[in-house]
Order: structure tokens, then sequence, then C-alpha cells
């Protein structure tokens, strides 16, 4: 069985210090309700400048939230001025980095090819690499839910040696933000068929242990009715993660 993963992508918000007292609230929320550490695995993605500070905290507090990372830069060193590199990440105790969220996608270009190099600079630092997929609601009307994101997954792993650990988080892009999240039903058709990518790609062992979150308008009235579905592992929460009391809730959804 595929312990759950339940993860918390800040996007731009939350500088250091608004980071450190949300983990250390959401840690004390958790507590108060009771909750078994262990059951579900919980990770944070806040700003590049936030990680050292949370970083810190976690390890002072004891905190078992997993410490990720929005980004990487496909270089390891060198002249790439802005750039921050997995062994950097890595150095801070970083777990796992989210690759091709679409907003990168979108603002900043990240193509496939950009968003598999960034896979390869995760791995080399023994990093997960959480890479993001989904279609917008244009490939959506053309293609269905799965052709885009099934091509984007292919694309990713193309040259990731079997047996890699990876994360793969299914976001469709129309349910970022906006309040409408996919149906479970949705979730479960696109979420089974990327788990083929990874059986196809890395091999039928590694596929059975890969996670497939979903990722979307999560919030604690929904969550539960996508975890229930048998190929969708966890969520990737976007602004529900930045309130304590909603994203405790979604984490203890099967409460
Ligand atoms: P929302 O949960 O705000 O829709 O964002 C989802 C997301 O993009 C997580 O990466």
């Amino acid at each position: 069985a595929r312990t759950p993963l339940i993860a918390g992508n800040w996007k731009l918000n939350l500088d250091h210090l608004q980071a450190v007292a949300l983990v250390q609230k959401l840690h004390w929320a958790l507590k108060d309700a009771g909750h078994e550490e262990g059951s579900v695995d919980v990770a944070v993605f806040p700003p590049f400048t936030d990680l050292r500070s949370v970083q810190t905290l976690l390890d002072a507090d004891k905190i078992p939230f997993l410490l990720g990372a929005q980004d990487l830069s496909t270089h390891d060193d060198g002249a790439y001025t802005g750039e921050i590199s997995g062994a950097f990440l890595k150095r801070l105790n970083v777990a796992q980095v989210i690759i091709g969220h679409s907003e990168r996608r979108e603002y900043h270009a990240e193509t496939d090819e950009v968003v598999a190099a960034k896979v390869q600079a995760a791995l080399r630092h023994g990093l997960v690499p959480v890479i993001c997929v989904g279609e917008t609601s244009e490939d959506l009307e053309k293609h269905g839910a799965s052709a885009v994101p099934v091509g984007q997954l292919e694309k990713a792993l193309a040259d990731v040696p079997a047996g890699a650990d990876v994360v793969v988080a299914y976001e469709p892009v129309w349910a970022i933000g906006s309040g409408q999240a996919a149906t479970p039903q949705q979730a479960q058709e696109v979420a089974a068929k990327l788990r083929e990518v990874v059986a196809a790609t890395l091999g039928a062992d590694t596929a059975a242990k890969t996670r497939v979150l979903y990722g979307g308008s999560v919030k604690s009235s929904n969550i539960a009715s996508f975890m229930r579905e048998p190929d969708v592992d966890g969520a990737l929460v976007g602004g529900a993660s930045l309130k304590v009391d909603e994203f405790a809730a979604i984490i203890r959804f099967q409460k």
C-alpha cells in the first residue's frame, strides 16, 4: 500500500517569518487533533528564501514534515544568475522538488525539455521530483483529459532510469485556483493512465509504489472523495495549504 502524501505548494506566498509561524501552528493543530504521525506523509513547499528557516524549525522541534522546493535549476553551479541548484537544496534537507508546475510552464516558458532536464537535476542530487502535468481547458476540449498529461509525463520520464523515486501530480490547469475541482472520477481516470506511463518507463514495481497526486481546488470538503479513488494517492494543495485549520483538516481526511 502507498502511504498517502498531502503536499502544500505555497507558491509566492509567506515570507520566512510567516512560514515559520504557519508550520509551527500546523504542527500544533495536528497534535491537538490527536493526528497519528506516519499515517500520512505531509510536505510543505515554501519559497526558496523560507527554506532555511523552515528546515531549522523542523529539526529543532522534530516536526515530521517533508521539506520541498518549488523549482530548481537544470544546472549544478556556474554562471546562471538567479538560479538555485539541487545541490544547495539537498544541503538544506530538502527532500522533494516540484517540477513543471503549470505556472512555470506558462509564465516561465518551461518546455517539456526543460522539465525533463530538471527531473534529471533533481535525481542527480537525491531529490524526489514531484512532476506536475495537466491539460488546459482548450486541451480538454480538443484532446480529452488524458492525452496532454500523458504526453508530458512520457517526456519527463524518457531518460529516467527504472526504479527511480518520483511523485506524479496531475493538475488540470482549469482546476487550479478556480474553485472548480475535477471530479474524483476524472482524477482517477487520468491518474490510472499516468501510472501506466510510469509502468512503461520505470517498470511495473516502481509504478505500484509511485504516488500519483491530484491537484486543483482541493479543500477539506472534497479531499476524501479524491482519496477514495484507487490511483489517487494524495493531493498537491495550493490556496488551502496557506490556512492552518483547512490544511490540517485535509491532512486528516480520513477523520
Ligand atoms: P489550488 O489548490 O489553489 O487550486 O492550487 C493547486 C496547485 O496549483 C498546487 O500546485
